[in-house]
């Protein structure tokens, strides 16, 4: 069948941007040789160069063909070379070390124009959301997540604090979350992937686990051996992908579920009564600490790491309900800005008759023998 005019200039205008030739993507091997790049051990630079490894993580990653992907600092390019095999849309990668740049702008050559950008900054103060175009954006409660994706390989001293950062950004659907239910692929340090899924029970259920399973799902991909890099962590290296869910299981703001969790941790051996009474000034420790539980229902003998994450919801909600009774708890910190001390001068006097009129209850469970 004879082609229309109109047919045919199409045909020959994709015919010719089908026919851009690109220079060819380097290994990461020959661009690490050709930049003469080397990890600096004091930055915590361990660079992957096995393509298959690389490979592995995009494709832990799912589906990143003509969507939207965010590297968080690629080096030189091992993880960036794979995610350009995938044919993205669009690729926004963030770096610290400009030492790198010319490693990533031959990368942004072997790609279609406007394909790759690269934003030279620190990825935890970087706001994602600005560069990505409405078309993405996708309800939160729809079944379909934005074709956007996050991932990276970061030094581990930096991967768990943004892990933290990232999951209040998803508790207030701010940042790229603003965009729906973005999902991240991340590197851990093994021990903090294993932490990051634990079950009540577990040896290494803490406040990593509550924190990023309350928000997300969370799930391990693999483990990659710490001889894969160069040079070699001392370490092997978990891939940990986290969806965020639809609800969250602790519907409470994030600060607040936040220092629930940390003060209940903070006593982990013992029975979680000694680390939620944390939460409260000395003066008024024990009744409140009472409160707490008679509200939550949760049994005081529990340990910390045991507890279910319903247990810890009932403990956020009492909490919550504590501090709009008694607003001034909410400002009290056990140890950090505002401990007793200064608590006490603040607001002390206005607890004064309260704390004679409750000054009977002294012992918590008195018959409760302690670990
Ligand atoms: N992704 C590369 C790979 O897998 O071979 C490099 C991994 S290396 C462990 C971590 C990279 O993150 C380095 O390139 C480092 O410069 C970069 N980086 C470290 N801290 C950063 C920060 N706060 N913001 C952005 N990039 C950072």
């Amino acid at each position: 069948m004879a082609l229309s005019a109109a047919a045919a200039i199409r045909t020959a205008a994709s015919n010719q941007v089908a026919s851009i030739r690109l220079p060819p993507i380097p290994s990461i091997s020959d661009l690490v040789k050709l930049y003469k790049l080397k990890a600096i051990k004091q930055l915590s630079q361990n660079f992957l160069m096995d393509e298959k490894l690389t490979g592995k993580i995009v494709k832990a990653a799912g589906n990143l063909k003509n969507g939207y992907v965010f590297e968080v600092g690629p080096g030189p390019g091992g993880i960036t070379r794979s995610i350009i095999m995938k044919n993205p849309k669009k690729i926004i990668l963030i770096e610290k070390d400009k030492r790198f740049a010319s490693a990533l702008n031959h990368l942004r050559n072997a790609c279609p124009p406007e394909t790759l950008d690269i934003y030279w900054g620190d990825v935890l103060s970087f706001e994602m959301s600005k560069m990505i175009p409405d078309e993405a954006r996708r309800d939160w409660m729809d079944d379909g997540i934005p074709p956007i994706h996050v991932l990276g390989n970061l030094p581990f001293s930096i991967s768990t604090p943004l892990i933290i950062k990232w999951l209040s950004a998803i508790s207030s659907k701010s940042n790229i979350w603003s965009y729906g239910r973005v999902p991240l692929t991340l590197t851990f340090q093994q021990e903090v992937a294993e932490r990051l899924i634990a079950e009540p029970s577990q040896e290494q259920r803490s406040r990593l686990s509550v924190m990023a399973q309350h928000l997300c799902h969370v799930y391990h991909k693999f483990t990659i051996p710490g001889t894969a890099f160069v040079p070699k962590p001392d370490v092997d290296v978990g891939v940990v992908k986290f969806v965020p869910r639809e609800e969250p299981l602790i519907h409470r703001n994030f600060s607040l579920v936040e220092k629930v969790v940390r003060q209940t941790f903070s006593m982990r051996q013992k029975y979680c009564r000694r680390g939620v009474a944390t939460l409260f000034p000395e003066m008024v420790r024990v009744w409140f600490t009472q409160e707490m539980f008679r509200r939550s229902g949760v049994v005081t003998t529990r340990r910390p790491f045991e507890l279910e994450m319903k247990e810890f919801a009932s403990l956020c909600n009492a909490y919550a309900e504590i501090c709009r009774e008694y607003p001034s708890l909410s400002d009290y910190n056990y140890r950090g800005f505002n401990p007793d001390e200064e608590w006490n001068s603040m607001n002390g006097h206005a607890y004064q008759a309260f704390v004679l009129e409750k000054q009977e209850i002294r012992e918590l469970d008195p018959g409760d023998p302690e670990p």
